[in-house]
């Protein structure tokens, strides 16, 4: 179980406001933030490089527990500085090519949809839209019978930013499995807040961010990309970190998903999202998920009690984050009148995931997202607030 008055004592930002935003930038444990100052003392009192190899330990260990987070091998995890642009580090570097299939889901996030529509005018290749099941979740059904020998990849949202979706990413796998095409997992806003196993899911690359459900600093990010498709991705970019400069007319990629890190980082951000991993782990994945999914299971109860609420999340299974609009008020207003009271939500915009939004007709939502160390005490002050509002 989860003590939380412990974890509440040791995250400083929950004396000071009432955070429903972690899928946005959760608050950081006191450990994380003592980890960061740490690196950055060094950097102060000895310089970058000196800094860098007293936390050689502590850069270590950021493979070694996000492995042990993600039930993968140390040599399948590399550091990005953000979940984007890891997951760019793969797709980008896949080889599609004109008349190929790409099979994604209404529910993509925004920068994902971007990159398919940038490859596609370049490449030629097209773009498949798997259906939704009655729950709002990607059809897998439909998706099995989708796939043609054209279809080269899978790449969908586990959790998407929008709603309470969770999609059921391990059946997906399955269906990848079968027709052997590669599937490319979203993960950002999972990793942290549920239970993510990339054995189980069976997804070959899978790429998640350190500021959101994982309550790292800002600016880290991470990949994981499986061992048996490494020769499957051509890095789009290499350095002299991963890649080897063997000859005046060769080079060597370096071994693993370290191939896709830049050489120069965020040190002391690298090691402040391993103390988060290690923070999470020490918990247990399980007892957060738990409480995460009862928390935000009652915030919508609670939500759908208020006049003029409608909570529009999807799915079977629902995640940590609730979304919602309220009539005649903008989300926005909303936001702001909450912030003023240290009240701290954001606003999902159309230009988030314009699939999902146009499909449902949907204006700007709220998006409250829980976290383990909230309680059911900001639940109905959060609520109370949303009340008055008008
Ligand atoms: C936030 C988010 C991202 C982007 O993460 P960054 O670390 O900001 O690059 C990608 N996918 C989903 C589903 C997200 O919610």
């Amino acid at each position: 179980m989860i003590d939380i008055k412990r974890i509440r004592s040791e995250t400083p930002g929950c004396q000071h406001v009432l955070h429903f935003n972690s899928a946005g930038s959760s608050l950081m444990p006191a450990p994380v933030f003592d980890a960061l100052q740490r690196v950055l003392r060094g950097e102060n009192e000895v310089g970058g490089y000196e800094a860098e190899r007293r936390a050689q330990d502590d850069i270590q260990a950021f493979y070694t527990e996000f492995a042990g987070l993600l039930n993968a091998d140390p040599d399948e995890i590399a550091y990005i500085e953000n979940a984007t642009r890891a997951w760019d580090m793969v797709f980008y570097g896949l080889n599609l090519k004109a008349g190929d299939r790409v099979i994604t889901h209404e529910s993509e996030y925004a920068s994902n949809y971007l990159a398919f529509l940038q490859q596609s005018r370049r490449l030629g290749f097209e773009i498949d839209l798997v259906p939704s099941d009655a729950s709002g979740q990607i059809d897998v059904e439909a998706l099995d019978g989708m796939i043609g020998p054209k279809t080269k990849l899978i790449a969908i949202t586990h959790v998407p930013t929008q709603g309470g979706l969770v999609n059921p990413a391990a059946e997906v796998g399955k269906v990848a499995k079968k027709h052997g095409v590669i599937y490319l997992l979203d993960a950002c806003q999972s990793v942290g807040q549920l239970q993510v196993d990339v054995a189980e899911i069976g997804c070959d690359m899978l790429s998640g961010t350190g500021r959101k459900f994982l309550r790292g600093p800002r600016g880290t990010g991470f990949l994981y990309v499986r061992k048996e498709i490494l020769d499957q991705i051509d890095p789009p970019f290499v350095d002299l970190h991963s890649a080897t400069w063997t000859e005046t007319t060769g080079y060597e990629l370096a071994d693993g998903a370290r191939r896709f890190q830049n050489w120069e980082s965020f040190v002391a951000g690298r090691v402040g999202l391993m103390e988060a991993v290690r923070y999470a782990r020490a918990l247990g994945m399980s007892h957060i998920e738990d409480r995460v999914i009862k928390l935000a299971q009652d915030l919508r109860d609670e939500l759908s009690t208020v006049n003029g609420v409608s909570v529009h999340d999807l799915g079977q299974k629902k995640s940590g984050i609730v979304t919602f609009t309220k009539d005649g008020i903008e989300s926005k207003a909303i936001a702001d009148t909450l912030r003023d009271q240290g009240i701290y939500v954001s606003v999902a915009p159309v230009t988030g995931a314009r699939l999902d939004f146009e499909a449902r007709n949907l204006p700007a939502m709220i998006r409250a997202s829980v976290h383990y160390f909230n309680t059911h005490d900001e639940i109905a002050r959060f609520v109370d607030a949303v009340k008055v509002i008008c």
